[in-house]
């Protein structure tokens, strides 16, 4: 038989790049909304949505006009210069996080370190911490990103061997347990840094009241609250913030994914005057950070969340999701299903395979998802996707289990 573009395009794929990911074995040529077609002309349901950077789905007319006309004016010009975008980018999304600064970056990874920067530097020069000795208390199972720091204080090995040596600073606690974030504590921690649900996890939503205690315990100890909202936060979980369903607001929000709507990497800190006022000229900075393109792109982004129509699609379309994989659950194909709004983990029975197989499965009918750990499976579909075609790839799932 003679190879198929597909077959070809991934062994010279394979051949001529670092093997860090082990791709389902399709090769995407368009998409558009939430479905993708490949080269060979076949359709799949996107429910991976780029892990949450496709939350307005592929091609959102909206975000691709405003990419387009930006890209017609000017699309970058590095922080030396000023330029005509970037203050309302800024004003926006600190509307929007209801704080009143922002560090722009590009991806969520750079964010994030961008807060460890932050939380350090807050606490030497506010705080008072003596020089050098800052801590920053994170949860067990986090992923904030690939950088050395940030796996230094990763708890998977497989994200960690072979990487050290490692940066020193970071105390882990068992995610979920608001106790041990509270016994954590010391004169010299600067902040805690956590996932409001945990994604690359599983999609693992703590127990009622555990944001609520960190920001207690936050507060009284005066200690920075970082909620990495990269994944959970910009509508996925039927809030524009995870953080919003304890009724908590953090000390800084860290975002990225969604925020670039899948068109651009946009990341983000922000924070109040008071933390974010702790930089200078010349201590941090990225060339490509809050250029011309990534305002306009995410400017389109923050409007589209001020609406709310994407929060409620999510809330909306997310309880049905969770009633039909209850469903799924309790016939034993699944172990647990956990997520809030339109995303959830599934952990599959052993006996029905892995999370893999199950992928697999379902790209062979026309279903695209990601395992992770395993038995995994993680659900997030694009926002904007219609409630029959959720169905259909729901239907899909209980079909390859039930083979
Ligand atoms: N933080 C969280 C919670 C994430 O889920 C991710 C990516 O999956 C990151 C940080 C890193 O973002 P990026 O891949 O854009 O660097």
């Amino acid at each position: 038989m003679p190879e198929s573009t597909t077959e070809r395009l991934i062994a010279s794929a394979e051949a001529h790049s670092a093997r860090t990911y082990h791709p389902l074995p399709v090769v995407v040529a368009t998409a558009d909304g939430a479905w993708m077609t490949d080269v060979e002309g076949r359709r799949y349901l996107d429910l991976l949505a780029g892990y949450s950077a496709l939350n307005f789905g592929h091609g959102n007319r909206r975000l691709i006009e405003a990419a387009r006309a930006q890209l017609e004016r000017v699309t970058l010009t590095s922080r030396a210069f000023h330029h005509d975008r970037f203050a309302e980018f800024c004003v926006r999304l600190a509307e929007l996080c209801g704080m009143e600064s922002v560090l722009p970056m590009n991806t969520g990874t750079e964010a994030v370190e961008t807060a460890v920067k932050t939380a350090r530097k807050w606490g030497y020069r506010v705080k008072g911490v003596p020089d050098g000795r800052a801590r920053i208390v994170v949860a067990s199972d986090n992923f904030h990103g690939r950088t050395t720091t940030l796996i230094s204080f990763s708890t998977d090995p497989g994200a960690r061997a072979d990487f050290g040596p490692y940066t020193p600073g970071f105390d882990i606690v068992p995610y979920g347990d608001a106790a041990a974030v509270r016994a954590a504590i010391t004169d010299e921690t600067v902040a805690v840094l956590l996932e409001p649900v945990q994604g690359e996890a599983g999609v693992r939503v703590p127990p009622p009241g555990y944001l609520a205690a960190v920001r207690e315990a936050t507060r009284e100890r005066n200690v920075l609250f970082v909620a990495d909202e990269i994944q959970s936060g910009l509508g996925r979980t039927g809030r524009t913030f995870a953080c919003e369903h304890e009724g908590v607001v953090p000390d800084v929000y860290v975002l990225g994914k969604a925020l670039g709507g899948g068109i651009v990497p946009v990341s983000a800190v922000v924070s109040s005057r008071e933390v974010l006022g702790v930089f200078r000229p010349g201590e941090h900075g990225s060339t490509f950070g809050g250029n011309p393109l990534a305002c306009a792109v995410a400017l389109e982004v923050i409007a589209m969340l001020r609406s709310g129509e994407f929060q409620l699609r999510a809330a909306e379309l997310g309880e049905h999701l969770h009633r039909e994989l209850g469903l799924l659950a309790g016939a034993g194909r699944v172990t647990d299903v956990r997520g809030l709004g339109l995303w959830a983990g599934i952990d599959i029975a052993p006996a029905y395979g892995t999370g893999r197989d199950v992928s697999e499965k379902l790209m062979d009918r026309g279903v695209l998802v990601k395992d992770t750990h395993g038995a995994t499976l993680r659900i997030a579909p694009p926002l904007v996707i219609g409630k029959e075609d959720l169905d259909w790839g729901l239907a899909q799932l209980r079909a390859v289990l039930e083979a």
